[in-house]
């Protein structure tokens, strides 16, 4: 599974040039490094990487195809377009392959309880899947506007057996239910492991979340060296925390010719206050645990922020894609509601494959990629996810005249 450990693997522990490290109190020192701790035994374990192949492989459903997009691109006339099908993984997405890594690491640190946060919902679905699977007892802290937003991924949570604890603080989002989630934490620590959703938080969590998340690169890369045999020219990948985008990346690091692009929400568009373009716009800032580009007021507090795609919509960004926006490894573009709901209805028309609406901000830029470049050049795009959890949404917003199909 970890044949690519990395060149960057930070210098510091848990830093990525000056981001992430741990802004924690002094009490949860001891459990993040009992986590970091397991993480370093396990990684290379093969007891442990036999296990998670074998649920990688007979529950997951990996390795999922590298798709080309053969009417996509002769239509845009450029570039060759290659999707990596996440969105056929069970559940839907890539949020599975971290939960269930985590889950494994949880049960051999032999922690039984284990407690996530979600906004929309999805990081909940996937946490309750892997706690139904390996019979844990899972606590979801959902802020209660989410709970109503999302009411059917609070209740396909209780149907997996979760139990989904409405926050009634604050804003009562995401960040509120992270806040209360915390706060179990600092109680429970001896009994709960908390799974984090993206690869954002304190040492090691982005770590671990890039860990488990690599399968993705490392089998596109594989697939893309059997089919093209050649490396891609071009990644493309959406980044809300960033987990599905640096499980591509981060296994192409020392490939220095193959460009990585990571795409964010500029929502209603970057001069309005309703967006989620982080790296775009945001300065270097504290959140959740960790230092990274941030979205914040004067006083550093996370301002509130828009997309039209649930999954993208948090105001930090992972330490990991901080630094590399630094150093110049990645760049970072923004694509809008609209821009990105027209490639939602372009990849469904000219392929047959509804995406998410989170993946389709990376399908919106690799559209607008492809045409000018050359008939030899290869685009790789990580499809996060499959659309069919939008398409109420987006209907909803045909109805209300708020988007036309073309
Ligand atoms: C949650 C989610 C994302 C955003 O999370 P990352 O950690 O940035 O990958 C993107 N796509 C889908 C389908 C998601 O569910």
């Amino acid at each position: 599974m970890s044949a690519t450990q990395p060149a960057s693997t930070p210098a510091q522990e848990g830093m990525f040039g000056e981001f992430g490290g741990r802004f924690i109190p002094p009490h949860l020192i001891p459990v993040m490094d009992e986590i970091a701790e397991a993480l370093e035994r396990y990684r290379d374990d093969p007891e442990f990487n036999r296990e998670y192949c074998h649920y990688l492989e007979r529950y997951v459903g990996r390795p999922n195809p590298l798709y080309l997009c053969a009417k996509l691109t002769e239509k845009l006339g450029g570039a060759k377009i290659y999707v990596k099908r996440e969105d056929l993984n069970h559940t839907g997405a890539h949020k599975i392959n971290n939960t269930i890594g985590q889950a494994l690491l949880a049960r051999r640190l032999g922690k039984h309880r284990i407690i996530a946060e979600t906004g929309a919902g999805q990081h909940g679905v996937a946490t309750a899947t892997a706690c139904a699977l390996f019979d844990m007892e899972c606590i979801i802290y959902m802020g209660e506007i989410d709970c109503e937003r999302q009411a059917l991924n609070v209740f396909r949570m209780e149907l997996l057996g979760a139990k989904v604890v409405p926050v009634t603080q604050g804003t009562r989002t995401l960040k509120d239910a992270v806040d209360v989630a915390i706060g179990d934490l600092v109680e429970n620590y001896e009994t709960t492991f908390y799974m984090l959703g993206s690869a954002v938080g304190p040492h090691p969590y982005p770590l671990m979340v890039r860990h488990f998340q690599s399968i993705i690169g490392q089998e596109a890369r594989r697939q893309m060296l059997e089919t093209e045999g050649r490396l891609p020219d071009y990644l493309v990948a959406c980044v809300g925390g960033g987990s599905n985008a640096i499980g591509l990346f981060h296994p192409f690091f020392e490939d220095k010719e193959v460009r990585m692009i990571g795409v964010e929400p500029s929502g209603k568009g970057l001069d309005t206050d309703q967006h989620a373009a982080t790296l775009t716009l945001g300065k270097p800032g504290v959140i959740h645990g960790y230092r990274c580009y941030l979205l914040a007021d004067e006083s550093g507090e996370p301002l509130p922020v828009h997309s039209v795609a649930a999954g993208l919509d948090y105001p930090g960004v992972g330490p990991e894609h901080s630094w590399y926006k630094d150093v110049g490894r990645a760049e970072y573009v923004a694509v809008t509601d609209k821009e990105a709901l027209d490639a939602f209805v372009e990849l469904s028309r000219a392929e047959g494959i509804i995406p998410a609406v989170e993946s389709a901000h990376a399908i919106a830029h690799a559209i607008k990629l492809a045409p000018q470049l050359s008939k030899d050049q290869i685009i790789l795009i990580n499809l996060s996810g499959r659309g069919d959890k939008d398409v109420r949404q987006v209907a909803a917003m045909v109805e209300r005249g708020e988007y036309k199909i073309q």
